[in-house]
């Protein structure tokens, strides 16, 4: 799938946790474009698994998120993003800079996002949070468009997600 984004957008990349969305904004954008919430906790916790950080968290990556759509830089937020109120506070930047939300959604079976689960050390978590995220998302599918994400495209599966591709398009 080929996914067509203006030069200058807001992508919300919207996954649960292992459905792929840093291995992905890493293969389709530059590293200074992608700011992920994982990075930010980080770079304000020393831990990305500090939840407690995320208030933050989230207000340095909107900083730094703020400061790059000022230079009319394209920006992908890499988070979940399976709560309203998160994809509200995406679309109300990109509004606020004139630039187009887009949505990029990696849409995975739960059985495989559990299995990846399972299989990593990095998320101390347990998979009750994959089924809500997973049912999250669910919801979020058909309220895309209606809360203001301008082009959304849906990757239903990892082989979708492993074949995007991205092609910028300038705008007249
Ligand atoms: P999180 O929200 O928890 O940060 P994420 O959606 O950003 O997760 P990644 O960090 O890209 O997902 O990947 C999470 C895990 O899933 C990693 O261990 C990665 O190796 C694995 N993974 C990602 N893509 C694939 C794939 N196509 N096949 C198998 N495993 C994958």
């Amino acid at each position: 799938m080929t996914i067509h984004l203006p030069e200058l957008c807001l992508v919300a990349l919207v996954g649960a946790s292992g459905s792929g969305k840093t291995t992905l904004g890493g293969r389709l954008f530059a590293p200074g474009e992608v700011l992920s919430s994982d990075a930010f906790r980080v770079l304000v916790a020393n831990d990305e698994n500090v939840l407690d950080a995320n208030g933050d968290a989230f207000d340095a990556l909107y900083f730094v998120a703020r400061k790059r759509l000022a230079r009319g830089l394209l920006t992908v937020i890499d988070a979940t993003n399976v709560q309203a109120d998160a994809r509200k506070r995406i679309v109300d930047l990109a509004r606020e800079f004139d630039v187009l939300p887009v949505a990029v959604v990696l849409d995975l079976p739960e059985e495989e996002l559990l299995a990846r689960h399972a299989a990593r050390a990095d998320r101390p978590f347990g998979p009750g949070v994959i089924r809500q995220q997973v049912q999250q998302l669910r919801r979020s599918l058909r309220r895309l468009q209606g809360e203001g994400f301008r082009h959304v495209t849906v990757l239903g599966g990892a082989q979708e997600v492993q074949a995007a591709q991205v092609v910028r398009e300038r705008l007249y």
